[in-house]
């Protein structure tokens, strides 16, 4: 059997596990395959296996892999760092961006999302242990900008999107996904209308399950070591 053919098997039977054991129901959480330095050739495996939805984390990277395999019916999302002059091509290709931290950003993907496709699903990127140096949103500024997402009407606010400072230790990787989890249950309680709760990497993963995330994001656990 080919390794990704391997890897993807033993993911999917440990996530089913994993949801069965914290409770989660069978299937609801969804399988993101990142793919950032990884062949297309390797994508194609994945697709062989029935995945559909693929993160890339840079757009010159990205552009060639997604017209490589247009007409697979896949759903791309952008997980990277946006600059400013990125956001015509990425609003183009991408059916959802789970990367948002800024107005700016957020407002130049509305305005340039192409009207003929439906509106680009969107999480915002909290910067969940409030890393100075790191990409995100405070969560205490996580309001104000959902509120603004929510007129522009070429986005869809789908949910929240974090990416942990990385640590071996179980319970320091279930304290950080349970403050998203409780940032996410707020925005639900006040009536956010979210689906979606983006979080967990090959290495923490089982935790953000624990966590109630709805999507993790998984890349060399599926694929290998990236280029
Ligand atoms: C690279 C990346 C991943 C996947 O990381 P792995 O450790 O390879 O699973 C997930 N999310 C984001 C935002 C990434 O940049």
């Amino acid at each position: 059997m080919m390794l990704i053919q391997k890897n993807f098997q033993v993911i999917k039977e440990s996530l089913l596990e994993c949801e069965r054991k914290f409770n989660r129901a069978p299937g609801s959480v969804t399988l993101l395959a990142v793919t950032k330095g990884q062949s297309i050739e390797k994508i194609q495996q994945a697709i062989a296996m029935g995945q559909r939805a693929f993160g890339e984390n840079y757009l010159q990277e990205s552009l060639p892999k997604i017209e490589a395999l247009a007409g697979n019916d896949l759903e791309w999302h952008f997980i990277g760092p946006i600059q400013r002059n990125k956001t015509k091509k990425i609003a183009e290709h991408f059916d959802w961006v789970q990367s948002i931290d800024n107005r700016l950003i957020a407002e130049r993907l509305n305005a340039q999302r192409p009207s003929h496709l439906p509106p680009l699903n969107i999480c915002l990127e909290v910067n969940i242990n409030q890393e100075p140096t790191k990409s995100g949103v405070k969560s205490e500024d996580i309001y104000s900008l959902a509120d603004h997402c929510l007129t522009l009407s070429h986005l869809k606010l789908r949910g929240l999107m974090a990416i942990p400072a990385p640590t071996d230790s179980f319970t320091e990787q279930l304290e950080a996904f349970h403050q998203l989890r409780l940032l996410y249950e707020n925005l639900l309680e006040k009536g956010y209308l979210l689906d979606t709760l983006s979080m967990g990497m090959s290495h923490d993963w089982e935790a953000a399950v624990a966590e109630n995330a709805t999507m993790i994001r998984l890349g060399t656990s599926l694929f290998g070591t990236r280029n």
